[in-house]
């Protein structure tokens, strides 16, 4: 059985979904401002790494991660510019524009990294009468309260507030950054919704006059919007805990009267030469740096599953070397074992499943999986490995029967705008819209490639 470490408990916990076999599962997504880091990337491996565990263990999942294009600020309490309005105006593009290039650039990066998709992708944009609606609801329930600037949650008449990230009010309020706002009735009460200042590059009407959502509310109302409350699983990195997903709970809970998640599961961080990422040390790396260095993104995928998700990953170029080195060996053991005839004893391939299952069934624990891995091939060779190996690949996603290695002709390069055609068609079918599916099929076609679905998702090929 599945064990899961549980933010709000601290405790690796037996996962049990709602509904049996099926998980619904909400991903907090980018702030296409700017280009995902490796940081974020990481994050989304460990949420894709989730997902296939899932389904291995034989749950349906049905997946929704945001896109957040309007009402993430600069800052997290409240205040700064919007980072899309930023955007917007550093870079001469109007939001959309600037939200359709990062957000094209973010599925790409996924693809690449072999991270599925979620089933839903919802943008924060077409869903402001979603949040408005939400919005609406707390206000009459006494919890949110309106100031000159916006409309504030009333964090003090939320008695769970903190528990997520165990901090009392009292430590909320000494960690809250220079009070701004004196009108707020606490430091920490945050916004559901912003009145526009004149010029504000993104609104909407409300009940408030024009303005624009916060951030928390997006993920409250989508979440609640597509898989109901309460559902099972949340993810997000350890940065979120403290601030965005304890306002998610407080929204939920204030407005449903009930537990919203029942497994809130965080990603750590990653650091680059042991410290934070930062545009200013020039050390937030994207993966196409790393594809100009000689890198490619598999290698990367490799160097994250090598440490667990609860632990802080330290990325240096030496360790990416190690990394890809690592992973090009793998390919070309496993390569061998793919063209010997020698059997292996079936008890020995169930202990070895049986051993990988433990590791990936145990908190995700996909160091040891790929230590089993590592081991079986190692101890023996055969087909029967190799076809072991691409089982457990369903897991580590790491293209094993496909990625290139030495003893192979190089798999052909498939164009990103491909890419992004096949993966709005998948998205399409996934959505039921099998006229839409069609038509992107024949885009694809007539570029010059030949899409088949396959178990897992799809195939591309130069037709
Ligand atoms: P953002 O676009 O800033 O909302 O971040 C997208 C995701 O990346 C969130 O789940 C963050 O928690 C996560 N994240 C941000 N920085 C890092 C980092 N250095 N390491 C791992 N995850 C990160
Ligand atoms: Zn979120």
């Amino acid at each position: 059985m599945l064990k899961i470490y549980n933010t709000l408990t601290r405790n690796k916990e037996d996962f049990k979904p709602i509904r049996e076999g099926k998980v619904s599962m909400y991903s907090c997504g980018p702030t296409v401002y700017n280009y995902a880091h490796i940081g974020n990337l990481r994050t989304y491996i460990f949420m894709d790494i989730f997902r296939r565990v899932l389904r291995y263990d034989g749950y349906k999942i049905k997946g929704v991660m945001n896109i957040t294009d309007v009402g993430h600020l600069m800052s997290d309490a409240d205040d700064g510019e919007d980072k899309m309005a930023k955007a917007s105006r550093e870079q001469k593009k109007t939001p959309l524009e600037i939200a359709q290039f990062y957000t094209s650039v973010f599925f790409e990066d996924l693809s690449k990294l072999n991270i599925g998709r979620p089933e839903v992708i919802a943008k924060a944009t077409e869903h402001i009468q979603d949040m408005i609606s939400y919005v609406s609801q707390l206000v009459d329930k006494g919890y949110g309260y309106e100031i000159d600037d916006g409309i504030y949650f009333d964090i003090s008449k939320f008695e769970g507030y903190g528990k997520l990230s165990r901090l009392n009010l009292e430590e909320q309020q000494a960690g809250a950054r220079v009070e701004v706002n004196s009108q707020k009735r606490h430091p920490a009460d945050f916004a559901l919704w912003k009145k526009a200042e004149p010029g504000h590059i993104m609104q909407w009407d409300s009940p408030w006059g024009r303005g624009y959502p916060g951030w928390h509310i997006e993920c409250s109302a989508m979440s609640r919007k597509y898989l109901g409350m309460p559902f099972d699983v949340h993810t997000g990195g350890v940065d979120h805990i403290p601030v965005h997903h304890e306002n998610e709970i407080a929204q939920n809970e204030a407005l449903t009267g009930k537990q919203s998640v029942n497994y809130w599961v965080h990603g750590e961080f990653m650091l680059v030469d042991n410290g934070k990422m930062s545009k200013s040390l020039g050390n937030t790396y994207r993966i196409s740096d790393l594809e100009d260095r000689g890198y490619r993104a598999l290698d990367f995928r490799y160097f994250c599953l090598n440490t667990h998700y609860r632990k802080k990953l330290n990325f240096t170029f030496e360790g990416l070397d190690a990394a890809k080195s690592a992973y090009a060996r793998l390919l070309s053991l496993l390569f061998k074992h793919k063209s010997s005839n020698e059997p292996t004893d079936k008890d020995l391939l169930k202990s070895y499943e049986r051993d990988f299952e433990d590791a990936i069934d145990d908190d995700l624990n996909i160091p040891l999986a790929l230590g089993v891995l590592w081991k079986m091939i190692k101890e023996n060779k055969s087909k029967d490995i190799y076809e072991l190996a691409l089982k457990f690949d369903k897991v580590l996603g790491l293209s094993l029967d496909t990625a290139a290695c030495d003893e192979e002709e190089p798999r052909e390069d498939i164009p990103a705008e491909i890419v992004e055609l096949c993966e709005r068609r998948k998205a399409a079918k996934a959505n039921k819209d099998y006229a839409g599916a069609d038509a992107l099929r024949s885009e694809i076609a007539e570029q010059g490639y030949t899409v088949v679905d396959t178990k897992d998702g799809y195939k591309v090929t130069k037709a």
